[in-house]
């Protein structure tokens, strides 16, 4: 069987730190308000230290909404490839503490994809180290190293990296879970 790493964020669900600034600022934005990658950006810089505070005692997973058809096309892949969800659990860019996020990882994933045992869980952040056939991300940064097929999955914050820079990194974008269903299990 062929390996596959599938990121979590952005690529099996959306929206889970938004949730957070929408509650902290009273506020409604959506994915699509999002230019940048991290949703503090929406934050005012006044705010930040009491925002950390807050962040601290909030699962961002409690409001991440599934990415659509991830669930139905991730347990059919899982037949024919052996799955692994490869996904990074801190970073430094704020100065928040979120150990608990890790947790809350994977208490979701068992929630929502509980046909993907957590033997096929992988937490890390320098994603460069996986020998996966196959990787699926929303971070180009994310799909260097060793695969046989990259795939960039369409994001709200990846509009821009262009179809040349792509090609020169062996990448494939594509719009969602139907096409790579297409994609992948035509080939299996
Ligand atoms: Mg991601």
């Amino acid at each position: 069987m062929k390996t596959i790493m599938v990121d979590m964020d952005e690529v099996l669900c959306v929206g889970g730190h938004l949730g957070i600034v929408n509650k902290f600022l009273n506020t409604s934005y959506k994915v699509e308000d999002l230019t940048g990658y991290y949703t503090e950006d929406l934050l005012p810089k006044a705010r930040l230290q009491e925002y950390y505070q807050f962040f601290k005692t909030e699962n961002p997973y409690q409001y991440a909404e599934i990415i659509p058809d991830a669930r139905e096309v991730l347990e059919k892949l899982s037949k024919k490839y052996q799955l692994y969800i490869c996904t990074a659990y801190y970073s430094d860019v704020y100065d928040m503490e979120q150990s608990h996020c890790l947790i809350d990882k994977y208490k979701w994933l068992q929630q929502n994809f509980p046909f993907i045992s957590p033997y096929q869980y992988v937490f890390i952040n320098d994603k460069s180290l996986l020998n996966c056939d196959i990787k699926i991300d929303d971070r180009l940064s994310n799909l260097k190293g060793y695969g046989e097929q990259k795939y960039l999955f369409d994001s709200y914050h990846n509009q821009k990296i262009s179809d040349g820079e792509l090609e020169k990194e062996g990448v494939i974008r594509v719009s969602g879970w139907k096409e790579l269903e297409t994609i992948l299990l035509k080939e299996a």
